[in-house]
């Protein structure tokens, strides 16, 4: 029996499990989402929602393919581009990236807003106080006195100057109802999420078919290379990226089952 299957079921610090585990990123990943629910960062539910990325990520080869390679460029050139750039935060979000979204925001001068599917004032703070620990110094979704229309209330809060007022939101492991609502209400949203076939990558002007871990890096290391190209080179590389097309290619790499 070789050493990485050697690895305790229950890990209480991510440190424990090896590096060179052939399945690494999947256990981290795990072991993330866990240590959020101890913490009530994350709800249980964030559990299914992490099993099913699990398995698309999988049949992906736990890699970020060509196509999520120029979705993430393409999304850091928007987000560049935008007048109000929020990205949203939940459960899921902040027990796996929160220090690299505090990155992503300070990279293209964005807003971190808390957005709950399952939202208590206990999380809201417990999410807020993790991502403060990870740098983040003004977090939006406390007072959350604005609504988004046509969805039920819990899940309808925003602040009136975060996602509410933005041009571009990033919304990773959204909820197909909130993300529909939010194209409804015109805003350009760039999903991050590893069924290419779910409705929020289905509405997203920019869709990413990427694990998270993998996708927000990237997008950080994109707009640091960016940065300072002009308005037109950023807007090319936007209008390049074919969303159908990216869709399609992700489809097709989980299908066809080619590892
Ligand atoms: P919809 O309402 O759009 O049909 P759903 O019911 O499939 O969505 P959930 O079960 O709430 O949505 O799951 C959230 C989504 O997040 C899933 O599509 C899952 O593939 C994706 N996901 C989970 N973990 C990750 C991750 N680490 N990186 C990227 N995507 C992920």
């Amino acid at each position: 029996m070789s050493d990485h299957e050697t690895v305790p079921a229950e890990v209480d610090h991510e440190e424990e499990i090896p590096e060179d585990h052939p399945r690494y990123q999947d256990l981290l990943t795990r072991h993330r989402i866990e240590a959020g629910v101890e913490k009530g960062i994350t709800h249980l539910q964030g559990m299914h929602a992490e099993g099913r990325g699990s398995a698309f990520d999988y049949l992906l080869g736990e890699e970020t393919i060509p196509s999520a390679a120029a979705a993430e460029r393409a999304a850091a050139a928007r987000l560049l581009l935008a007048d109000e750039p929020v990205l949203s935060i939940n459960g899921n979000v902040a027990a796996l990236v929160p220090g690299e979204m505090v990155q992503l925001a300070a990279a293209v001068d964005a807003d971190l807003e808390v957005n709950l599917f399952n939202r208590t004032p206990e999380r809201i703070d417990a999410i807020v106080d993790h991502l403060a620990e990870h740098g983040a110094e003004d977090v939006k979704g406390i007072e959350a006195d604005a609504r988004i229309p046509n969805l039920d209330h819990k899940r309808a809060k925003v602040d009136s100057d975060g996602i509410y007022a933005a041009d571009v939101v990033v919304v990773p492991l959204e909820d197909g109802d909130r993300a529909e609502a939010l194209e409804a209400m015109g805003k350009t949203e760039i999903v991050i999420d590893l069924n290419p076939l779910s409705r929020s990558p289905q509405v997203a002007e920019i869709p990413i078919v990427d694990n998270i871990i993998r996708a927000v890096p990237n997008m950080t290391e994109h707009a640091r290379e960016l940065e300072g190209e002009t308005e037109s080179t950023l807007q090319a590389i936007v209008e390049e990226f074919d969303r159908d097309e990216a869709l399609e290619a992700a489809e097709q790499r989980i299908r066809s089952g080619r590892l």
